[in-house]
């Protein structure tokens, strides 16, 4: 299964997703909600090393998460 294939593009601004953190992200959290999003769509979420953890949880906890992936492996958006 290509899940990187179904996951939004990303911007060229890789800042984390954590709640008022400026650090480049390193990781891409691949999830999906499925009252909302078709089963093959991944929503993504941008993390540090610091905040990968927490956000995991977070994702986690609702069933929401399907994948972490480098954000070296994400594809951007053209410009
Ligand atoms: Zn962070």
């Amino acid at each position: 299964m290509d899940l990187l294939g179904q996951a939004d593009p990303i911007g060229d601004e890789l800042i984390c997703s954590g709640k008022g953190c400026p650090q480049t992200a390193v990781w891409g959290l691949l999830w999906n909600n499925p009252k909302i999003h078709t089963p093959e769509r991944r929503k993504v979420w941008l993390a540090c090393d610091e905040h990968r953890a927490h956000l995991e949880k977070f994702l986690g906890l609702r069933d929401f998460l399907k994948a972490t992936v480098p954000v070296s492996d994400l594809e951007q958006k053209e410009q």
